[in-house]
């Protein structure tokens, strides 16, 4: 099956929550670059079997381990906050299935991911390298305290909520980068978080909207 009316359905409720959520996001459309790498992803590929039906509703799944895959539409304005160039050195913590991991390297030239969970971060790097993706790395740790050997990073994404930004993952974004990080307790308000920093790395913070991420854990 091609599921080629789902994936466009998928990209029009995309478009729908950007249009609902404008005056919040100050976007009222995302950049084409990232429409076409939600399209090109197949979210199917990344879900259980026994979720593959749902796989374009625009909702989160779960997807084993207490673990969920992203809303398509956060996913996407995920990806549009960071501003990724071609050239643009991403660090992702949280692979889970690797979904949004495929989404940056469908844009970015690298994309260092860290998933604290062995199965999920297993299964993501062979789910990626099966389906081609040669610019991935995938590592098993926690992911609060960065990749120090990589960085700095021209863009941090962070889907698990933390209680506050990681000291460590502000140290590593390059000056002129973007971070998108969910702040929150479990079960409280989240809000998406967007750091912008300048050319002298002096760092400005905006809340972006409320969100519903799973814990970040940190110091395991
Ligand atoms: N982006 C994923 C969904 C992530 S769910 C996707 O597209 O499928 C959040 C993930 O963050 C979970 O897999 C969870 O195990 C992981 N996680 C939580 N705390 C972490 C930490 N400190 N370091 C690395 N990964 C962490």
């Amino acid at each position: 099956m091609s599921f080629e009316r789902e994936r466009r359905q998928m990209l029009a409720d995309i478009e729908a929550d950007v249009a609902f959520t404008r005056e919040l996001t100050g976007r009222d459309h995302l950049d084409e670059s990232v429409m076409t790498a939600m399209y090109q992803v197949h979210r199917e590929d990344f879900v259980p079997d026994s979720q593959r039906h749902a796989s374009f509703r625009d909702g989160a799944l779960p997807v084993g381990y207490g673990q969920t895959i992203s809303q398509p539409y956060i996913v996407a304005l995920m990806t549009d906050l960071l501003d990724l160039r071609a050239d643009s050195v991403v660090l992702e913590i949280g692979s889970g299935t690797g979904y949004q991991t495929a989404v940056l390297a469908q844009l970015a030239s690298k994309v260092y991911s860290i998933e604290r969970i062995p199965e999920l971060a297993q299964a993501a790097q062979q789910r990626l390298t099966d389906l081609g993706y040669d610019n991935v790395e995938i590592h098993c740790a926690d992911g609060s305290l960065g990749w120090p050997e990589n960085a700095p990073f021209d863009g941090i994404i962070v889907t698990a909520a933390a209680a506050s930004i990681p000291p460590a993952l502000l140290a590593q974004l390059k000056p002129g980068g973007r971070m998108v990080i969910p702040i929150g307790l479990p079960n409280m308000h989240q809000d998406l978080m967007l750091v912008t920093s300048d050319q002298q790395g002096k760092t400005e913070i905006s809340k972006i909207l409320g969100v519903a991420f799973v814990p970040l854990i940190e110091g395991s």
